[in-house]
């Protein structure tokens, strides 16, 4: 039968056995939506990436002579919603079959269920072969257990795909964990080489933009995108990576420095998660790499790999599972019942506070910030200012050049904002300006004093909202192990030292424009 094959954007999978089989009566569909263009205000870098990748796909489509349809924003034909445009093809074409690959966000899936009801002809979904676990895996795998604790998940990964599994099942170097050691801050000395950059123009893409009334957010560099949006970019990223950026990935993870966008980190997530790259292809190479070194005098130290697999095989996967297990719950929770804005700096890096201040601009200036700064700056400021996590999922699936929701949610109101009530973490990711500080070289340059802690007008906001957000939310942490020290340091702190800080916090939170 004549078949319409539907590809959304981020499913640009080269190696999917759709493009083996026989082609015959085959017709490929892409298009370019206001549907995926407005669901949220996304940074205008995000929105090139993608466009150049499904451009760049199509063409590797043209080259091997798939017949295919696409369209471009501004096509006569595209009606800027999914589901038109395929009725309106169906017919065109008289398809007599629809086959997709399911897609990965719980919005589209339910768009495509619907339609596939309302069709007349056949219909079929299909894998997207990229991920390493099925959607209700991780749900299958904690039944019945009360925690759901990453670390068995990836330990079980590891071993389900033997990968540094030694002997009977036990983990290569004799430790599943090397967390301890990736905890160093950047000596400033261990180099980092620069990157060749694929200094793309995109002028054509952010013209359409701009004359199609896309509204969008951040900064781009019209001739000089620097984003791998192809597969052999995509490769060139990996490879890059590998041969410089591995050997102090761990060690280096959580640190943050004012003259470093990127420090040690790899930038794959786009390419991930558009599937240009597939995570067992990146797991693979990795170690490949990690074996070349072995047999040299300069050995990668199995921490600084363990670290890069744990985030892919272990968080990448978990983080997948968990969405599907969760949704569509999830994107309504709010545990902690938070209700402030988002204060209007993150959308211009307009702040005094200078770990702030330079995680924002790195977003804003590259769609991208590193773990660390999302995790511990910009969603720790969020939780302590108890930010709705409505305002703090709409920033953060706006900003990233990565964000799609099953990873950017389950990071975003589950890692970071606790509002799933301790699903993803056991612990709020919160802290005062100390670690902050014990990880950065931010507050050298800050318009406040890391230490002071006494809630003066020149102390670091930090500071004091980390205890007005442990004693406003005490009902909920009193009985958590991980938190007993702190909820204890609480107690017997000054009662008129707590009233300052909780009145310093108070205006921080009100007057967020003032810090
Ligand atoms: P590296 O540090 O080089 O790590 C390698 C790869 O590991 C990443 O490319 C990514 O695929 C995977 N990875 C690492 N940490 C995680 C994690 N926690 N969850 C899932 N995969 C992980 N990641 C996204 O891909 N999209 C998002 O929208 C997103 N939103 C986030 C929001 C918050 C609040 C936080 C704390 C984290 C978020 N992350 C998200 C996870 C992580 O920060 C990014 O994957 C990472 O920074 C991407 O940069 P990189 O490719 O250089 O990663
Ligand atoms: Fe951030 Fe506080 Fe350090 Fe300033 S002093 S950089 S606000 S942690």
């Amino acid at each position: 039968p004549k078949t319409l094959r539907l590809i959304l954007g981020d499913q640009l999978n080269h190696k999917h056995s759709w493009y083996n089989g026989d082609q015959d009566h085959i017709v490929y569909f892409m298009a370019e939506m206001r549907q995926e263009t407005d669901y949220v205000k996304h940074h205008i870098q995000k929105v090139v990436a993608f466009f150049m990748a499904m451009r760049g796909f199509k063409e590797w489509m043209d080259d091997r002579g798939f017949e295919n349809v696409y369209y471009q924003l501004d096509h006569k034909d595209n009606q800027q919603d999914l589901v038109d445009n395929l009725n309106a093809l169906i017919e065109k074409h008289s398809i007599e079959k629809f086959e997709y690959l399911a897609p990965d966000e719980w919005r589209l899936d339910q768009q495509l269920k619907d339609f596939c009801e309302s069709l007349e002809i056949e219909w079929q979904g299909y894998d997207t072969e990229h991920f390493l676990t099925k959607r209700m895996d991780v749900k299958k795998f904690f039944e019945g257990k009360k925690r759901l604790t990453m670390e068995y998940f990836y330990r079980d990964m590891r071993k389900k795909y033997d990968i540094m599994i030694e002997g009977d099942k036990e983990p290569e170097g004799g430790k599943w964990n090397y967390d301890q050691s990736n905890r160093k801050k950047w000596d400033e000395k261990t180099p980092i080489p620069h990157e060749r950059g694929f200094r793309k123009d995109v002028s054509e893409i952010i013209e359409l933009l701009e004359k199609e009334g896309v509204a969008t957010f951040g900064r781009i560099d019209e001739t000089n995108f620097n984003w791998p949006t192809t597969r052999q970019d995509a490769l060139d990223v990996l490879n890059y990576f590998c041969e410089n950026l591995l050997e102090h990935f761990g060690d280096f993870q959580d640190a943050m420095h004012t003259d470093q966008d990127y420090l040690f980190h790899s930038r794959l997530s786009f390419a991930m998660n558009s599937k240009l790259l597939s995570p067992m292809e990146v797991i693979e190479t990795a170690v490949d790499r990690f074996r070349e070194s072995e047999k040299t005098n300069n050995p990668i130290h199995i921490s600084q790999i363990e670290g890069f697999i744990r985030q892919i095989l272990g968080w990448r996967e978990f983080m997948r599972g968990i969405y599907w297990k969760e949704m569509p719950d999830y994107q309504h929770r709010n545990e902690l019942e938070n209700r402030n804005k988002l204060p209007d700096f993150y959308w211009t890096g307009e702040t005094k506070m200078n770990c702030l201040k330079h995680s924002i601009n790195n977003s804003l200036d590259n769609a991208y910030a590193h773990h660390i700064q999302r995790l511990m700056i910009t969603g720790n400021y969020a939780l302590l200012t108890m930010t709705d996590p409505n305002y703090v999922d709409e920033w953060y699936l706006g900003v990233y050049i990565d964000a799609i929701e099953w990873v950017e949610i389950t990071n975003t109101r589950g890692m970071s904002q606790w509002a799933d009530g301790g699903l993803v973490a056991t612990k709020p990711y919160v802290s005062s300006g100390s670690y902050i500080n014990k990880m950065s070289n931010y507050c050298k340059g800050c318009a406040y004093q890391v230490n002071k802690k006494k809630a003066e007008d020149d102390a670091c906001p930090f500071n004091s909202l980390y205890w007005h957000f442990l004693d406003e939310k005490e009902v909920h942490f009193s009985n958590n192990q991980r938190m007993n020290m702190m909820m204890a340091l609480l107690k017997k702190m000054d009662p008129d030292l707590l009233k300052a800080h909780k009145n310093k916090a108070e205006k921080v939170i009100n007057s967020p424009e003032d810090y």
